[in-house]
C-alpha cells in the first residue's frame, strides 16, 4: 500500500489522472521491481474505473494485476528484446482500436536493449500516436536509447522502493536479523537486488570472504590462499565482486564524508587511501567485463588478488 501512496505523490498520477499525461513515457530505474510496480500503477490509474484511481478492486485494476487485459499489452512477448515481427505488430495494433477501454496501453520492457534498426522503426509511430494509445518504456538506463526517442518521451526517473517495503518484500524468505540487515544495506534500496541476495545461499558467505579480504590480505606470500578460495566460486564470482565494489564504496563514503555505513567501512578505512579503492573499483569494474568475455576464470582471479597487493603499494595510506 506504501508505494501507491508514493506513487500519488509523484507529478505523472496528477498528469495521469487529470488526462494530461504525455503520451509516450521513458520510465527509467535501475530496480526492475521498482519499475514494474510504478508502470503497474500508472497503467491502473490510466484505465481504472473506480473513483479513486487507482481503486485496485473494479475489474479493470484486477485484470491489470493480472496482466490479461485487452488493451494493455506487453512486449516483447517472446523474446528478450523486440524483434522486427513484434515491432510491426506492435505497430498495426497500435492503429486499431480498443476492444473495451477507451484507450491501449503498450508497455515495452527492456527498452535499453532494443536494436537501434527496431527503434528506428518504433520513432515513427512515438512521434504520431495514434489517438488514445501511451506507449510505456521501461529502462534500465537511457545509455542506448535514441536521442530521437527520447526527445518524443517524457523522461521518468522512477524513484527507489523504501526500506519498510523492502523488509516486507524480505520477510517472505527465511531470514535471520542478521541477514536481513546486510541485505538491506548492500541492496542500496534496489528491490530487486535485496531480492536476488535473499534467493542466493551464498550472500552472507560472500559478504565474510569480502570483509576478510578487505582487513586481512596484505602480502603476496597469501595470495595462494585466497585464490583457492575465489577459484571455487565460479558463477559466483561476479556476486561476490558486487558485494566486494559496494564494500569498497562504503570505505570511500566514509574517507571522503566520515559518513559509516557498517562497522568494516571503520576498520578498514585506516588501511586503504581513497585513491587505492578508487583504483581497486575501476579494475575489478574491468574484470567483471572481462568475466563477460568469457576470458579465463583462474586467470581473472589471480588479477584480482595480485591487482590489491599492487595498488595497495601504488597508493599508500
Ligand atoms: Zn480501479
Amino acid at each position: 500500500m506504501k508505494n501507491l501512496e508514493k506513487f500519488k505523490e509523484n507529478a505523472v498520477y496528477f498528469d495521469a489522472v487529470n488526462g494530461k499525461l504525455a503520451h509516450s513515457l521513458l520510465l527509467i530505474s535501475t530496480d526492475e521491481y521498482a519499475l514494474e510496480n510504478f508502470t503497474q500503477n500508472l497503467v491502473k490509474t490510466l484505465m481504472c474505473a473506480g473513483e479513486n484511481k487507482p481503486c485496485g478492486e473494479c475489474s479493470e485494476c484486477r485484470k491489470i494485476e493480472h496482466k490479461n487485459h485487452v488493451d494493455v499489452l506487453y512486449y516483447p512477448k517472446n523474446a528478450k528484446t523486440l524483434n522486427s515481427n513484434e515491432i510491426a505488430e506492435l505497430i498495426d495494433s497500435a492503429f486499431q482500436a480498443p476492444y473495451t477501454a477507451d484507450k491501449k496501453i503498450f508497455v515495452i520492457q527492456n527498452a535499453n536493449n532494443i536494436d537501434i534498426s527496431m527503434q528506428n522503426k518504433l520513432l515513427k509511430t512515438l512521434e504520431e500516436p495514434p489517438h488514445n494509445t501511451y506507449f510505456l518504456l521501461q529502462a534500465t538506463d537511457d545509455n542506448n536509447i535514441l536521442q530521437t526517442i527520447k526527445s518524443r518521451c517524457r523522461i521518468v526517473q522512477v524513484p527507489s522502493v523504501d526500506d519498510d517495503e523492502i523488509l516486507a518484500e524480505l520477510s517472505k524468505f527465511n531470514l535471520d536479523r542478521e541477514q536481513q540487515k546486510n541485505i538491506l544495506l548492500y541492496c542500496e534500496n534496489n528491490c530487486s537486488l535485496a531480492l536476488k541476495f535473499a534467493s542466493s545461499s551464498d550472500f552472507m558467505e560472500f559478504v565474510k570472504l569480502s570483509h576478510n579480504i578487505l582487513q586481512n590480505y596484505r602480502k603476496s606470500s597469501q595470495m595462494l590462499d585466497f585464490a583457492s578460495v575465489l577459484y571455487k566460486l565460479d558463477d559466483g564470482f561476479e556476486e561476490f565482486l558486487n558485494i566486494f565494489l559496494k564494500d569498497c564504496s562504503f570505505v570511500i563514503r566514509y574517507l571522503c564524508t566520515n559518513e559509516s555505513v557498517n562497522e568494516i567501512a571503520l576498520t578498514v578505512a585506516k588501511d586503504f587511501s581513497v585513491d587505492a579503492l578508487v583504483n581497486i573499483v575501476k579494475n575489478c569494474n574491468d574484470l567483471i567485463e572481462k568475466r563477460a568475455r568469457n576470458c579465463n576464470f583462474n586467470t581473472i582471479v589471480d588479477s584480482f588478488l595480485l591487482m590489491i597487493l599492487e595498488v595497495r603499494h601504488k597508493w599508500p595510506v
